[in-house]
């Protein structure tokens, strides 16, 4: 929008008009850095009259942020939630008026729009195409379905319409983006569903690949299993957040299956699909998790060995169900737990990667590193590789040849 406004980047934050922070309400850590970020502004605006500040995204979309940005950053211009994204223009257009004063505008969804916005994507190997917005589930410890609404799927020919820009521009990775991407559709009248999705979109002419997150596992089905083992443009990559291994925990959160199921989940997708990569979401410390309960994600870490893991703190959220509920454990008891686990999962990882060794694997090759190339290979795992630039992009085979906890070596075959 700021680009067809004539608007341009600069890497001067003292001499930028206008400053637009956006914003995650996840957890707090974002939220308080955001916080932090807008405070230090103060210097800015001081020495640059002129310049606007501006700041978006779902944590202005809480009443308790809202008051703390009122009260503490009278210097913040304008302040939109992203059910108004589609009004930026008309937003900073008021901002300008004079006299005006400062704009606050974070209302409910009503009356938001957001097929038909403007998009500048960065030239690169990767595109990001959202195919709904919002989530239903209100797992009890997420602020997600607060702030951003009910599940609103986008129209089928719209995804498949902006696919076909995505590729035509020569992005070689559509990464398409939901909440829970398994209940594509359920709010279009069931006509059409995510598996449905995946074929129209494999089905497009074309050299590139196909990631999607996030999986709900409640709502993952063999149906969908299916579709990913017989479309070739589908990565062999699932992300399926567990959460946590203790089936007491697991009701305490609104997740809506057990850990065998989980399990089960998994074994599913192995039997179709061997080599499919596995990746997961999980809390650690959510209220009242005991330490047998906690036990019970090792395990579950320990029997399922992701290919890699992505652990969080519980992270108290105003207006969730979980904030309300006794928490006896410390913030420290926690935070050993936390290392217990990732020192597990490295190890795990670590294994993971090391079995890779002296094999070949088909990797995209996506930017330049510090004296070689980068490349990911379908489970999204880092791979340095030796060549030219003029690769990027490409679809090459590598002979992994080395390998650690973080990244792979390898050379083209
Ligand atoms: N819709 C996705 C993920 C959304 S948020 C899903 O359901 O899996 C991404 C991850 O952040 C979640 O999977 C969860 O592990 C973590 N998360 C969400 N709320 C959190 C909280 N209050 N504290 C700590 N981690 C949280
Ligand atoms: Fe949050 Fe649960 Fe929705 Fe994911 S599925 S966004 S964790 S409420």
């Amino acid at each position: 929008m700021l680009a067809e406004m004539g608007w341009g980047f600069t890497d001067d934050e003292y001499k930028a008009d206008l400053i637009v922070i956006n914003t995650c309400a996840v957890r707090e850590h974002a939220e308080l850095r955001v916080l932090g970020n807008v405070g230090a502004l103060t210097h800015t605006k001081k020495a640059n009259a002129e310049q606007k500040i501006v700041l978006c995204g779902c944590m202005v979309q809480q009443e308790h942020r809202l008051e703390k940005i009122r009260r503490s950053f009278p210097y913040v211009d304008l302040v939109f939630g992203p059910h108004e994204l589609w009004r930026f223009p008309e937003l900073l257009e008021k901002m300008y008026l004079p006299h005006k004063g400062r704009i606050f505008e974070a209302r409910d969804i009503d009356g938001e729009r957001y097929e038909g916005l403007p998009v500048l994507r960065a030239p690169g190997v990767r595109a990001w195409l959202p195919i709904m917005n919002g989530c239903n589930n209100f797992c009890s410890y997420c602020v997600v379905p607060y702030v951003r609404g009910r599940e609103r799927s986008r129209a089928p020919e719209q995804v498949v319409e902006e696919a076909r820009e995505v590729i035509a521009s020569g992005h070689r990775e559509i990464y398409l983006l939901g909440q829970n991407v398994n209940s594509y559709g359920r709010d279009l009248g069931g006509e059409t569903d995510f598996s449905a999705l995946l074929r129209e979109l494999n089905a497009l002419d074309g050299d590139f690949i196909i990631r999607f997150m996030t999986s709900h596992p409640k709502d993952a089905s063999d149906r969908l299993f299916e579709t990913m083992a017989e479309c070739e443009k589908v990565e062999r990559h699932i992300h399926l957040p567990f959460q946590s291994g203790s089936d007491r925990v697991l009701r305490a959160m609104n997740r809506n299956y057990t850990s065998e199921h989980y399990y089960s989940l998994i074994e599913k997708a192995r039997s179709l699909m061997p080599d499919i990569a596995v990746t997961s979401d999980v809390i650690v410390g959510f209220p009242g998790e005991t330490e047998e309960e906690f036990e019970d994600t090792l395990r579950l870490v320990e029997r399922v060995r992701f290919d890699m893991l992505f652990t969080f703190i519980y992270s108290p959220r105003v207006g969730t169900p979980a904030a309300e509920m006794p928490d006896p454990y410390t913030r420290e008891e926690k935070q050993l737990r936390f290392d217990r686990l990732l020192e597990l999962q490295n190890g795990i990882s670590e294994q993971r990667q090391a079995e890779l060794v002296g094999k070949t694997v088909r990797v995209l090759i996506d930017g330049v590193g510090e004296g070689s190339l980068t490349a990911r290979t379908s489970c999204s795992r880092l791979v340095h590789v030796q060549g030219g630039s003029s690769l990027v992009g490409r679809f090459e085979n590598v002979l992994i040849t080395e390998s650690n906890s973080w990244s792979l070596k390898g050379e083209l075959t």
